[in-house]
């Protein structure tokens, strides 16, 4: 879509109660992509590359706290109670971050990616369990399993909503067995996020062995019904779709007569080409990322929506149209998945701003 059509829908007059959200998942999900940087450098890690190549990270967001407060406040008074997911780079190393978190807790859920190495001491201090789940990376190259899992099983008894995910980077799934055991006699939800990019010269999820993709099966097989559901899906999609996937971005690719500018204006229907899919993703859901920039979903190509710094930046007020490759495994495209949103959407709702559905 074209950026100033994109600006045209933010700004138009809401026709509607901008909270709840007319459509599942029923509020606004954020995806905060909030820095690059990180204390850790796994061998896997995409977010790390600035490393590799010795360019510089993107400068961390230099906004006050008061600052903050007044951006998520006005926020808050458009949209209502939302869910922020916090990714990375490493979210705890932003600074205050133990404290940004606690202010946006007033009125948000919030699901932070961590691989655990924050103080923990502090954090039960100033942070309250009611709104706040930890979705703990295990990076077994920087921390034993049993230090890893000694942290989160404290979280948890504090009554933090815990799990953990686990890149299955080839080197570790010889142990992997192991590592599930450890997890399911903790009764901590494991992810096996499979794993994308170069091993020993081979692309991955595609130069997965027979034998690894055995492996990898048994995180189907937990004794967490919910993760087993999730990891079967993550590897359907992202492992099993992969090879098909990859033609169509090699197809798009051919089409394109330059790759470097952003798509071509959205052909209107009547004119003989069809018209392309309308997504919901920019009005339920938008990634920020770490300069503030918000985009409707992940995918390479999607339009700048504005920054959220903006005094009056807005969310699409309905579902807009979208013709860059999807790459989204739970996408909001109108007619596909829609009965499945609600649930591929779940995730941690605020105890003291209960979710609202349309019909309350
Ligand atoms: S902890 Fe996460 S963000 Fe940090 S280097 Fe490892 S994979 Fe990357
Ligand atoms: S999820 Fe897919 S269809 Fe929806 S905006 Fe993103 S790329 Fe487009």
């Amino acid at each position: 879509m074209a950026e100033t059509e994109t600006r045209k829908m933010m700004t138009d007059p809401p026709s509607a109660p901008l909270y709840p959200r007319r459509h599942a998942p029923f509020r606004v999900h954020w995806n905060w992509y909030l820095l690059q940087q990180c204390n850790y450098g796994c061998s896997y890690c995409p977010e790390v590359e600035y490393k590799r190549t010795k360019t510089a990270p993107l400068p961390i967001l230099n906004v006050s706290l008061d600052d903050w407060t007044r951006i998520w406040d006005r926020l808050f008074g458009l949209y209502g109670s939302a869910l922020i997911r916090f990714a990375g780079g490493e979210p705890f190393i932003f600074p205050h971050f133990i404290d940004f978190l606690a202010m946006l807790t007033e009125h948000n859920a919030i699901d932070v990616t961590t691989n655990l190495s924050f103080d923990v001491d502090e954090f039960l201090r100033k942070v309250t369990p009611d709104a706040l789940a930890i979705s703990a990376s295990y990076h077994p190259e920087h921390v034993s399993l049993g230090e890893f899992l000694g942290k989160l099983e404290r979280l948890k008894r504090e009554g933090f909503c815990v799990s953990a995910a686990l890149v299955a980077y080839p080197t570790f799934l010889g142990s992997l067995k192991k590592t599930i055991e450890g997890f399911d006699r903790a009764d901590i939800q494991l992810k096996l996020i499979p794993f994308r990019g170069k091993y020993q010269g081979r692309d991955y999820p595609l130069a997965y062995t027979q034998d690894e993709k055995d492996v990898m099966r048994l995180a189907t097989q937990t004794r967490n019904t919910d993760g087993n559901v999730i990891n079967a899906q993550w590897f359907r999609e992202m492992v099993e779709k992969e090879e098909k996937r990859q033609e169509e971005i090699r197809a798009y690719n051919e089409r394109r007569p330059d790759p470097s500018p952003p798509p071509a204006p959205v052909p209107e229907s009547g004119n003989g080409k069809s018209a392309p899919p309308l997504c919901r993703m920019g009005e339920n859901y938008a990634k920020i990322y770490a300069d503030g920039t918000v985009r409707r979903c992940c995918c390479p190509g999607v339009p700048v929506m504005g920054r959220i710094m903006d005094k009056d930046f807005r969310l699409l007020d309905a579902a807009g149209p979208c013709d860059v490759p999807c790459l989204c495994w739970k996408p909001m495209k109108l007619g596909e998945y829609e009965s499945r949103w609600e649930t591929l959407w779940q995730g941690l709702v605020h105890r003291k701003h209960p979710l609202k559905t349309e019909g309350d």
